[in-house]
């Protein structure tokens, strides 16, 4: 095997690391945490110079791509800096950031100085009243300055991710749908997943599918633009609706549905420094303690290839499953890093 590559225990090629760089968040999104979660002591999380030394032995085994989630990325104080980091390091895939964006606005100018190309916020609703029932906060006006500033700089992209959970936030797939009209933004629909205590049912579960086709059911047409693997497991479309063409672009990210796991390139760092091969897998491999028990690079380097070679095949799960047979992660999403 090539030195410089890093391929799982089932053939794939790892190019795409999210590294997660903390648990905290200021809003509390009704899927993702509950009002009272509990935060791991700051000792306990990856510093900024543990960030840089992972990502640069992710890159030196060919991953090309990064993107830093969270929690919420934006409310650790040295964010810049790790952008920074991470641009000196190479990441010709790009350098890409997932936020809320409440606190984006602050900092956006010098993410895009230090090197940031490519910006995720999520945005489950396109009113105040249903932004503030999803995340428990009244922050839907920042947000909405967040996606205008995202797209006013010259970012390489500007996506919306949006997590669809039946009775909640199904009424907005159309109005959020509509905001791709005149903005040159991609919305994508997430299917719901089971985390944690996020207390996850069948009957919540809006499938791809049946988003797909209330859109088509208003009069949209979808048309594939061909699918790039490296950008991740959303399938996107050019749209047409009874509004016109729109500028932006549709897509439908389906860990559920599973169409993804074949083709998957990418492994999770936890913001307390496991690597993670599957978002639902058990078989993390700690790199914190060893790095501050003074591993050396090649040591690191055979913890990581271990941590591929052990990664899932694909999600254990699927609809129709009870939850409670289903093998799922303590962890909730934002402790895992989304
Ligand atoms: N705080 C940032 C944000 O919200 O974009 C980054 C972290 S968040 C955990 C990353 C992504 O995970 C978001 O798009 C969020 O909607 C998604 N997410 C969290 N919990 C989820 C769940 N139970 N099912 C589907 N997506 C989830
Ligand atoms: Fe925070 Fe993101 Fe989780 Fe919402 S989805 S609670 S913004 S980490």
């Amino acid at each position: 095997m090539d030195e410089r590559t890093l391929v799982d225990g089932h053939g794939r090629r790892i190019t795409y690391v999210r590294i997660s760089v903390t648990d905290r968040c200021n809003l509390r999104c009704v899927y993702c945490m509950p009002e009272d979660q509990k935060f791991r002591p700051l000792p306990h999380l990856l510093t900024r110079e543990e960030i840089s030394r992972t990502a640069r032995l992710l890159a030196s085994l060919g991953v090309t791509k990064v993107r830093i989630t969270g929690g919420e990325p934006t409310t650790r104080p040295d964010l810049v800096g790790i952008v920074s980091d991470l641009r000196d390091i190479g990441f010709p895939g790009g350098i890409a950031l997932s936020t809320n964006g409440v606190l984006f606005p602050r900092m956006a100018h010098e993410l895009l100085a230090a090197g940031l190309t490519k910006v995720n916020l999520s945005l489950d609703s396109a009113e105040a009243e249903h932004f503030r029932k999803m995340a428990r906060r009244d922050h839907f006006e920042p947000v909405l300055k967040a996606i205008d500033l995202a797209l006013a700089l010259p970012f390489d992209s500007v996506k919306i991710n949006a997590v669809v959970i039946r009775g909640m936030n199904d009424d907005q797939i159309l109005p959020l749908a509509a905001m791709t009209f005149a903005k040159d933004l991609s919305v994508r629909f997430i299917e719901f997943m089971p985390f944690g205590n996020n207390d996850w049912k069948d009957a919540d579960f809006v499938s791809w599918e049946e988003t797909r086709d209330r859109l088509l059911a208003a009069g949209y047409e979808l048309t594939p633009i061909t699918r790039t693997f490296v950008a991740g497991p959303a399938d996107e479309y050019t749209v047409r609706s009874p509004l016109g063409e729109h500028r932006g672009s549709l897509g439908f990210i389906t860990p559920i549905s599973d169409r993804f796991c074949d083709t998957c390139n990418r492994m999770r760092v936890t913001q307390d420094g496991f690597l993670k091969g599957c978002l639902f897998g058990h078989r993390d491999v700690d790199l914190l303690s060893p790095m501050r028990q003074g591993a050396t690079d090649e040591e690191l380097l055979s913890l990581v290839r271990r941590a591929a070679e052990v990664k899932e095949e694909r999600h254990p799960m699927f609809v129709g499953m009870e939850k409670r047979l289903l093998p799922l992660h303590a962890r909730n999403m934002s402790e895992i890093g989304g």
